[in-house]
């Protein structure tokens, strides 16, 4: 590779060559770590266009791969392909397209279909509900490409209708507005139902609202964790905190729990989830708080009531590296009073979505929790996030998701 006088090479920071990086920083692209900030750049051509894929080089002139580029962005360049050879054309798109879908479960189960960098598609994300798919872009090197994409889609799936749920944090700074819509297809009905598998096998009817759902209209990521919950629920008394729309309470029903209750501050997940309950059948087993989380619980210490199972399934508190502390501190209080509110032999099932807190940090969050609360804790099972959002090795940042499921004495 890059050996002198191959015709790969030719002069770094000439003009019309593509993106040329600035002396010894290649080192994390050729570790295949597909984003290149601005401080690792010398050169991006002018004939370049933002979204457009251009050739990566590094300082000496190897070419290193292919990426998208974004000057507006932070993350100027993110690769698509790495070393020489392949091209990024419809048929790149159709291929990695089509191995992320290989991959996931056959419908109709709703599964990720495409998570971004993991796949080996930076910024995309696709899920599908039955026959409709969503995608989700979060930059504009997807957004320049989306034709090719969808039509990818379409010949992969055969599904019925793509819709658009880009109206995700992160475009502002790609400077980028907030999209969403029909792409193609019919238009979706309000509400989309799925099946969503429970740990006997059985199902669960889940309904979507991909239109003004959160994230693309459901939380596919815990499915896994939502299948372990429902398997140590028989009997017991539950307390789903972050509930959205109950998708958990829904797992744990079916398990055998005596009562759930769900808590959540937004009324439109509350309604939804209402809703659900009713149709799996289990109105009368399980309740609904409109509330604050940290409020509830501690009203609930205060007034000592007690419960068998706690979930505890916060949103993001750490967007940024200066929030960390602060987040950090948010999810010891959950877990501390979640726990001082669990019945002896019972468990909290404690989450966190930031990217930033480490699975180290996490469990560290969750030990002090522990010892503030004078609660005995054993990890019983390491939850993450499921196994349709895979994680690459050489792009850590894309596990975000981390769960410890502990038993109390
Ligand atoms: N457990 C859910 C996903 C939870 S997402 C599932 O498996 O589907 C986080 C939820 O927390 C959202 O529904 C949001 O409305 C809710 N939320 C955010 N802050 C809250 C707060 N302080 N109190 C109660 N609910 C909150």
């Amino acid at each position: 590779m890059g050996r002198p006088g191959r015709p790969l090479r030719r002069p770094a920071g000439r003009a019309g060559a593509d993106i040329v990086l600035r002396p010894g920083r290649d080192k994390p692209v050729r570790q295949r770590h597909p984003w290149i900030f601005s401080g690792a750049i010398a050169h991006v051509g002018d004939d370049l266009r933002d979204g457009q894929v251009g050739t990566v080089r590094s300082a000496e002139g190897d070419v290193l791969g292919q990426g998208y580029v974004n000057r507006r962005s932070q993350i100027v360049v993110r690769m698509l392909v790495f070393g020489a050879g392949q091209r990024v054309d419809a048929g790149f798109w159709h291929e990695r397209i089509a191995r992320a879908v290989r991959l996931r479960p056959a419908p109709p189960s709703p599964a990720r279909l495409v998570h971004a960098e993991s796949d080996g598609l930076p910024g995309l994300i696709v899920d599908r509900y039955g026959d409709t798919l969503v995608l989700q872009s979060s930059t504009l090197g997807i957004d320049t490409h989306k034709a090719d994409i969808v039509t990818a889609l379409q010949a992969v799936t055969e599904a019925r209708t793509v819709w658009e749920r880009s109206d995700v944090d992160g475009r502002d700074k790609e400077g980028i507005e907030p999209v969403a819509g029909r792409i193609a297809g019919a238009e979706p009905p309000e509400l989309l139902t799925v099946q969503e598998r429970t740990h006997e096998g059985g199902e669960i009817a889940v309904l979507v609202d991909v239109r003004r759902g959160h994230k693309t209209g459901a939380y596919l990521d815990q499915s896994d964790n939502r299948r372990y919950v429902g398997s140590r629920s028989a009997g017991a008394e539950i307390l789903n905190l972050f509930s959205y729309t109950g998708t958990f309470a829904l797992h744990a029903a079916r398990g055998g729990a005596r009562h759930v209750t769900n808590v959540d501050s937004s009324g439109d997940a509350l309604a939804l989830s209402e809703r659900m309950a009713a149709e799996n059948g289990f109105g009368a087993s399980i309740a609904h708080e409109r509330a604050d989380c940290f409020e509830i619980l501690r009203r609930y210490r205060d007034e000592g009531r007690t419960f068998d199972g706690v979930v505890v399934d916060p949103p993001k508190f750490v967007s940024s590296a200066a929030q960390i502390d602060r987040g950090a501190r948010a999810y010891k209080d959950l877990f501390r009073i979640a726990m001082q509110i669990t019945r002896s032999g019972g468990w909290v099932a404690c989450f966190s979505c930031s990217g930033l807190v480490s699975a180290d940090l996490f469990q560290k969050i969750v030990w002090s929790a522990s010892l503030e609360a004078a609660r005995q804790a054993r990890i019983e099972r390491r939850l993450g996030q499921a196994s349709d959002h895979p994680v690459l090795l050489s792009f850590p940042e894309g596990e975000y998701l981390k769960g410890l499921f502990c038993r109390l004495d």
